[in-house]
């Protein structure tokens, strides 16, 4: 029981993460390239649109590793490590709930450089 509470709780993150990073990525969808005569301004829109693109391929990843975790909820293979098929604490998956991975298994694979999974974004309301 304690298990399928958190597996609700886990899908409810990941969903109104879902709608967040899909609304995101709509309102940057039209990247504005901007031009102008000024060399300058040219090089600080360069570096803009460059860090604009960077944070939308890292939300695009981010938003594909969620949609596979929701794919996961509803085959119910969700929580169960890809590697080892352990099961993944509930603990993790709170924090992390698109880890496809037991944090052994995360360690190893990061270790070995497969897929770095950020981990700097927790949620401070999932408790
Ligand atoms: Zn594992």
């Amino acid at each position: 029981m304690k298990l399928l509470s958190a597996k609700n709780e886990v899908q409810e993150i990941l969903e109104a993460k879902q709608a967040e990073l899909m609304g995101g990525l709509r309102n940057r969808e039209g990247i504005a390239i901007e031009k102008s005569a000024d060399q300058m301004d040219e090089i600080q829109y360069a570096t803009e649109r460059d860090l604009a693109i960077r944070n939308v391929d890292r939300e695009s990843a981010l938003l594909r590793q969620v949609k596979a975790a929701l794919r996961r909820i509803h085959n119910g293979t969700f929580g169960t490590c890809v590697d080892c098929e352990e099961t993944i604490s509930p603990k993790r998956l709170i924090a992390v709930p698109w880890a496809t991975r037991c944090i052994k298994c995360q360690e190893t694979a990061d270790r070995e450089g497969q897929e770095p999974e950020d981990a700097s974004e927790t949620f401070s309301n999932a408790a």
